[in-house]
């Protein structure tokens, strides 16, 4: 969930833009195709991978006292 929201953020402040169905914008980018972009290869979703980590981690630290876990590599 908290990689979902940072694609909201993305997309709220406008680093994300969807150009059409098919084709994403990211920051000064043209618009491309998403299918041809493999999915680890996509700047949005490498940054909501490394944030949405970090966000569940603080969340597990903060509110269950938990200690971090570790992205699958
Ligand atoms: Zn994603």
């Amino acid at each position: 969930m908290a990689h979902e929201m940072v694609h909201a953020q993305q997309l709220i402040e406008g680093r994300l833009v969807q150009c059409d169905l098919a084709h994403y914008r990211w920051k000064d980018q043209a618009c491309e195709k998403v299918a041809n972009i493999a999915y680890l290869d996509r700047p949005w979703e490498k940054e909501a991978m490394e944030t949405g980590a970090a966000l569940y981690n603080a969340y597990r630290s903060k509110f269950l006292a938990l200690s971090p876990v570790q992205l699958p590599e």
